[in-house]
């Protein structure tokens, strides 16, 4: 059941939910599962046909933005046809996890195959991505830029390209440098890097990738998959891009590069939570594992799976940040609070 609120805004927002409803509408048959996914590649389609074979438990499935997925089941409530929450980024989860969207997620199977740092008690990570620093390298020493902590540094003036502070993955990235760096040495962070803002935030990170290339900026910072994509593009225009940048896997000899992932749960009210937990169990196998991660040019969680990708083989291997995602996730709010005192919007 809908129930229609008072707001303006939030209205907008229901009638929003409503349509899709319409346009989608999910059924509650037993023995079938339904899932919310913010996730949409292409070899995506390959883990879910396989699910099917493997288990005769048809899928149904809406696919949409993150945002508008996490309002849809919030509006839903106990009524949702919803089993299973699929999204990206440890802030989106925590945020889900926060308004009570996800039921108790316990398998040996997951607890088996997923590291520790990967889990958290009601969802677990099913691929991971590094937030990456990118640079130009015709004008920029990379020996300047070979640590996050390094990008707020005085020399780099006007120089970073970087989305908006207010970006889940901006916030997860402040919430690993709260963790290691702490409260006060974060803020001062925050405000080098405003300093050295070679534009106000705008746009997704290909597109700071792009400014990058174009000299707009000497460096920028971008999750790795974006990377990957223009690396495998065969336009012309992206190679090019390509070939003006030089990447850093960042805090090589301190913490880590920065670790973000693609992750799902159960959801509360989930309808067939037995498919669910089947799904997911499914989604720790190796052969899904590589069609999940590679869909969106991501590493598997699982380190047996056999990825074959040839722009993350280029990028090569790196020591990423050990901390668990649940202390990411929980983070993440402090974060925001920091990043709007340093005027990072
Ligand atoms: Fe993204």
């Amino acid at each position: 059941m809908i129930r229609l609120p008072f707001i303006f805004g939030a209205r907008i927002a229901a009638a929003s939910v409503l349509s899709a409803l319409l346009a989608a509408p999910l059924a509650y048959a037993q023995g079938e599962l339904n899932i919310y996914s913010a996730r949409h590649y292409q070899t995506d389609e390959a883990l879910y046909t396989d699910f099917t074979k493997q288990t005769g438990i048809k899928i149904n499935r809406l696919d949409g933005k993150e945002e508008e997925l996490l309002e849809r089941l919030k509006n839903e409530g106990a009524s949702s046809p919803a089993d299973l929450l699929i999204t990206v980024d440890a802030a989106r989860l925590e945020i889900a996890d926060k308004a009570g969207l996800f039921q108790p997620l316990k398998s040996s199977v997951i607890e088996a195959r997923i590291p520790a740092a990967l889990r958290t008690p009601n969802w677990a990570a099913f691929s991971t991505r590094a937030r990456v620093i990118v640079y130009a390298k015709a004008t920029v020493n990379p020996e300047w830029v070979q640590t996050y902590e390094d990008l707020a540094l005085p020399r780099l003036k006007n120089q970073l390209c970087v989305r908006s502070g207010a970006h889940p993955y901006n916030l997860s990235l402040g919430a690993a440098v709260l963790a290691h760096d702490g409260e006060a040495k974060t803020e001062e962070w925050a405000r080098g890097l405003v300093s050295n803002f070679a534009r106000a935030p705008k746009g997704g990170d290909t597109d700071q990738l792009r400014a990058v290339a174009a000299g707009e900026c000497g460096v920028a910072i971008s999750n790795s998959y974006y990377l990957a994509r223009l690396m495998r593009s065969t336009k012309p225009e992206d190679q090019q891009v390509v070939r003006a940048l030089g990447v850093v896997w960042p805090n090589q000899k301190t913490w880590g590069a920065h670790i973000n992932v693609s992750g799902a749960g159960i959801t509360r009210y989930a309808p067939n939570p037995a498919a669910a937990l089947k799904f997911l169990e499914y989604l720790a196998s190796d052969s899904a594992q590589v069609y999940f991660a590679d869909g969106n040019n991501e590493w598997p969680v699982v380190k047996t799976a056999p990825v074959k990708n040839p722009a993350l083989e280029a990028l090569g291997s790196f020591k990423p940040d050990t901390l668990p995602i649940g202390q990411l996730a929980a983070n993440a709010a402090q974060a925001q609070r920091i990043y709007d005192r340093a005027g990072w919007r």
